[in-house]
């Protein structure tokens, strides 16, 4: 039975990043449980994205369902402004134990996108505590990407990011070479020249620098050498400019760390985690900082850090959040996530030997196959739809970021399924 109305959705609702008047076909889903995603036809989906980085337990999982229901029966929302609750603390000081010190001080926001808002506004309230007005830009390298808000869009790549449709409206920010690294790349100081030359030039206007630690995410699936970061944070303690981390996309285990950051030993001024936070169940982000920042940003003129989120720590996702880290801890996670890097491997190798293909790339419990050119959408989802897989490339990535629930059949499922349809681009090539 399908009660989904579709050509309501096509002629009404916008979907991520599609037209209203030229719609790409969605699916329409009826539910979801542990690696599997039940369309209204009937048919089953294993699912290689965990819904954008998200859902790293699998769905429907019944600790986390747990969770929500005994939260909603107590209460579901309350303000943030002059009130507290229990799941909010929780939340709080867990996020404070499993984040290196000494970031210990915690702003809970709606999503990620204003997590990185968040994150631009303590650095500039910061430097306007130390009476150093001018420190109000950013820093970042090309091909990140922090979110869709003005602040975050200022900071995404200016080529793939919106800089040329929002020109004059967004701040004009400084941006440094991507970094050209390979995860296990042995270190050639020439990788960061760029952006200690910037960052030298730029640094009596510089608030931070802000990117993305170890893995560039929907700017490109790039991964890069952790001792970049370490020279990174080197450098912005030179010049005086804080560091910011988005761990939006790799915290809570994706890379094979429980963050990113921790493969470098680097710990930033302001870390921004999001995404699996709630396990896929609800938006909720936080923003994190040391004391000695917080103290700061409060002591400018305005008294007070200047954000306030209507829906801030909401107690259903700052519940869940709490257990699905808990559950992650007591999961034995870094199995998981090492048995699933093993198979993407070893499963994604074939797609080395076809024409078009420019990479073949693995980093924790994210595979990655690039192209030479960029795929159709709408053709390409049809065919993994038809394989009984949902993978969701986008321009010329086609990439697996599995929920870390998933067993090793599933998992050749999505690798065999990855492998034929690139071969299939590949013989069109
Ligand atoms: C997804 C993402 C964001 C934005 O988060 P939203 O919840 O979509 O607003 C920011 N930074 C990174 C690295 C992301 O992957």
């Amino acid at each position: 039975m399908n009660g989904i109305d579709s050509a309501f959705d096509r002629g009404h609702i916008w979907h991520p990043y599609t037209s209203i008047s030229n719609p790409l076909p969605v699916y329409p889903v009826t539910g979801a449980r542990g690696v599997h995603i039940e369309l209204a036809d009937g048919s089953t989906l294993i699912d290689g994205m965990s819904s954008w980085w998200a859902a790293i337990h699998g769905y429907n999982h019944p600790e986390l369902n747990r969770a929500v229901r005994e939260q909603l029966e107590r209460m579901s929302h309350v303000m943030f402004g002059g009130f507290t609750h229990e799941p909010a603390v929780n939340l709080a000081k867990q996020l404070v134990a499993i984040t290196p010190e000494p970031l210990d001080r915690v702003f809970f926001c709606d999503s990620g996108s204003v997590s990185v808002e968040v994150a631009l506004k303590m650095a500039i309230q910061y430097w306007e505590g130390l009476l150093q007005p001018r420190k109000k830009k950013m820093l970042t390298v090309r091909s990140g990407y922090h979110g869709d808000t003005f602040g975050a869009m200022s900071v995404c790549d200016p080529e793939t990011g919106m800089h040329g449709l929002f020109r004059g409206v967004l701040s004009e920010q400084y941006f440094a070479e991507a970094p050209r690294c390979g995860f296990r790349d042995s270190w050639r100081e020439e990788y960061i020249e760029d952006l200690q030359m910037q960052l030298e030039r730029h640094a009596e206007n510089l608030a931070a620098v802000i990117i993305e630690p170890v893995v560039q995410g929907a700017g490109g699936m790039r991964f890069y050498s952790p001792h970049y970061l370490r020279r990174l944070r080197e450098l912005c303690d030179r010049n005086g400019v804080l560091l910011i981390f988005d761990e939006i996309a790799t915290g809570f285990g994706r890379t094979g760390k429980l963050f990113a950051l921790e493969h470098a030993g680097v710990v930033p001024d302001i870390l921004c985690v999001g995404k699996a936070l709630t396990g896929g169940y609800m938006t909720l982000a936080a923003t994190l900082t040391t004391a000695a920042v917080a103290e700061t940003v409060c002591s400018g003129d305005a008294g007070v850090f200047m954000h306030g989120p209507t829906f801030m720590a909401n107690p259903l996702a700052c519940a869940v959040a709490c257990a699905s880290i808990r559950l992650l801890l007591g999961s034995g996670w870094q199995d998981a996530v090492s048995r699933i890097e093993r198979q993407l491997e070893s499963g994604l190798e074939p797609c080395r030997a076809y024409a078009g293909v420019a990479d073949v790339r693995v980093l924790g419990a994210i595979g990655v196959v690039e192209l030479e050119r960029p795929v159709d959408m709408g053709s390409i989802q049809k065919q993994f739809v038809a394989r009984g897989v949902w993978v969701r490339p986008f321009g010329r990535l086609v990439y697996l970021m599995p929920p870390f629930i998933i067993g090793e059949g599933d998992l050749g499922t999505l690798t065999s399924a990855v492998c034929d349809v690139v071969r299939e681009f590949s013989a069109a090539f």
